[in-house]
């Protein structure tokens, strides 16, 4: 499994705090979900650069249904963490 660094911990963190559950709930997000269907540029499903936020019972309900449709959620908020100095080198 690839490596959480402590600036992907800490981009986790910041996007929890940040935003309501990506389901469009409208709950404040509790905790980050690896979307099921990978990105095609994230190479491994795990990437922890990868995430969305969500509420934790929509988050349960997502792995019940066994699919999302975030990868692409994802690989937005990564793109705005990069340009904004959170992620990359
Ligand atoms: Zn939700
Ligand atoms: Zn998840």
């Amino acid at each position: 499994m690839p490596k959480l660094t402590a600036r992907m911990r800490a981009y986790h963190i910041a996007l929890i705090a940040d935003s309501l559950c990506v389901c469009g709930c409208g709950r404040q997000a509790t905790l980050v979900h690896h979307p099921l269907q990978e990105h095609p540029d994230q190479g491994t499903r795990r990437n922890h650069e990868y995430v969305v936020a969500m509420h934790w019972t929509c988050h349960n309900a997502v792995h019940a249904h066994g699919s999302d449709q975030y990868a692409e959620a994802a690989a937005d908020h990564r793109a705005r963490a990069i340009s904004e100095g959170k992620l990359g080198d």
